[in-house]
């Protein structure tokens, strides 16, 4: 199997050209992860156009729900994704991985994504006071389901 590399920041400036030049040494795999989708698609479809193995990833590294969202990602892509879930372990910070790995244990996906007031994992809706918990949170703070304890990801879609 080829390597994989995660390029973070790397929808412009010298992550891009890194990008660029680790996808075109041939043999790599190169991820690009970007803190917002659109850029990270839109350059890996340049790179994409000039024939080089490449992905876009949205991930905000200082952000722990993106970061979670990321290895959900990245999980359920199949094939090569215990490799690829190595190289972006390696970003995540220790107790969150480790956190998120206990419960996919249990659960078999350790994230889902909070859509309209739902947890996507569970199904079930929060109620209110469990919402407003969450509204209260800051952003970069772990929130969990309190029915199945799937680490949460807030979207836009969220409902808060
Ligand atoms: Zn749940």
């Amino acid at each position: 199997m080829s390597k994989i590399a995660l390029i973070t920041g790397a929808n412009k400036g010298i992550g891009f050209e890194t990008a660029r030049q680790l996808a075109a040494s041939g043999g790599v795999h190169v991820v690009l992860a970007a803190r917002d989708r659109a850029k990270g698609v839109d350059a890996a479809l340049k790179l994409q156009a000039e024939g080089l193995d490449v992905e876009a990833l949205t991930l905000d590294v200082t952000d722990a729900a993106s970061v979670a969202a990321a290895v959900k990602e990245i999980d359920e892509q199949a094939g090569k994704a215990s490799d690829r879930r190595r190289n972006i372990a390696a970003e995540v910070p220790d107790d969150l991985l480790a956190l998120y790995d206990q419960i996919r244990k249990s659960r078999s996906v350790g994230a889902a994504a909070l859509r309209a007031g739902r947890c996507e994992g569970c199904h079930l809706s929060l109620n209110t006071v469990d919402l407003n918990v969450i509204r209260a949170s800051a952003p970069d703070e772990v929130v969990r389901c309190e029915e199945c304890r799937r680490i949460l990801v807030r979207t836009p879609e969220s409902g808060l």
